[in-house]
């Protein structure tokens, strides 16, 4: 690496899943920097050590995945967001502080705002399946936008009860029976467990809803989850995880690099496309890998039904 080469890294443990190499090193190239990003496998008892070396490591900022988004908060300056969210998912440097923020609200957020525009415009009720990290983020970030009422729905009742007692009255808590009835009025349904993922048990839920629900779904391995398929085959707009995951890595490139990249179909077919491997691999120019060609037709083939 040269003198002025810069580098990120995501540290998770394991952290061989992780597609943000890919996200990062596209935009990398895509804005010709002299830059990198890698992986960096680190078990939670060197967490901590290898944080306050992030520097003298040659890392200007990094991702933080599971399981040290929590352990990241405390080693760091959190930003409104990371602090409300309880957990920190991005580092970057600041006048030489290592500051921290959650970057899965504005992911979240921008990827309804790309995919289906208006979602939130006179939203009353939303429902959020789980009450973990992930949900955490969903709900903070429905109250930003001033969702009156946020029906978390939770296999652990105390983890829904301690949503509301942080997030306050816009946070109700329900039951699992409750889902279907109150689906009538809702505006917005998310799935923020990792039920439906690969490995995981589906998640069992009955759409009996009114055509005007928006369906969101956090899990992007499958990228095409039953949940989504069913909303789709039933008339609803939905967004998914791979959405939310392409849209929250913006905020960090932006804060290393100071550039602001852009979600383009072509990053999101190469991801698409490794998503589909199944394997991490070398980053191929994108437009060129035969992979990549296809998961763009793919693509462009479900943007043409009806939704
Ligand atoms: P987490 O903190 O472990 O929380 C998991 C949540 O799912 C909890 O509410 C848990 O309920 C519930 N849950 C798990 N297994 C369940 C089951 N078998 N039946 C019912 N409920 C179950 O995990 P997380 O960090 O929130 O992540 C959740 C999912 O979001 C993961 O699949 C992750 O990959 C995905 N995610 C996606 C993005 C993206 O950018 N698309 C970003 C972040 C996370 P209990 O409280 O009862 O355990």
């Amino acid at each position: 690496m040269s003198g002025t080469r810069k580098a990120v890294c995501v540290i998770g443990w394991p952290i061989a899943h992780s597609r943000s190499p890919l996200i990062h090193n596209y935009w990398i190239r895509q804005h010709n920097l002299d830059a990198e990003y890698r992986r960096e496998a680190v078990p939670p008892d060197q967490f901590e050590d290898f944080v306050r070396n992030l520097l003298a490591l040659g890392y200007i900022g990094a991702n933080v995945t599971v399981p040290h988004k929590g352990a990241a908060l405390a080693l760091s300056a959190p930003d409104d967001r990371a602090r409300a969210v309880g957990a920190a998912n991005t580092l970057w440097y600041e006048n030489g502080t290592l500051r921290s923020t959650n970057t899965d609200v504005e992911g979240f957020l921008a990827n309804l705002d790309a995919t289906t525009p208006g979602w939130d415009r006179g939203l009353e009720s939303a429902i959020v399946l789980g009450a973990g990290g992930a949900a955490r983020g969903v709900v903070y970030a429905l109250v930003t936008r001033e969702v009156e009422r946020i029906y978390v729905i939770n296999r652990t009742a105390e983890r829904a009860e301690a949503l509301k007692k942080q997030f306050g009255a816009r946070v109700r808590v329900v039951g699992w029976d409750e889902t279907t009835g109150l689906m009538g009025g809702a505006g917005l349904l998310v799935n923020a467990t990792p039920l439906g993922m690969q490995g995981q048990p589906p998640l069992d839920i009955n759409l009996r809803c009114p055509a005007s629900l928006v369906v969101a779904d956090i899990v992007y391995d499958p990228l095409d989850t039953r949940l989504l398929q069913t909303a789709r085959e039933r008339g609803l707009r939905t967004a998914d995880g791979l959405g939310m995951l392409l849209h929250q890595a913006v905020r960090g490139f932006e804060l290393w690099f100071g550039v602001r990249p852009e979600v383009t179909p072509e990053l999101r077919a190469l991801v698409e496309a490794d998503l589909g491997k199944r394997v991490a691999v070398v980053e191929p120019r994108a437009a060129e890998d035969p992979a990549v060609k296809k998961a763009m037709a793919r693509r462009s083939k479900r943007n043409k039904k009806p939704e």
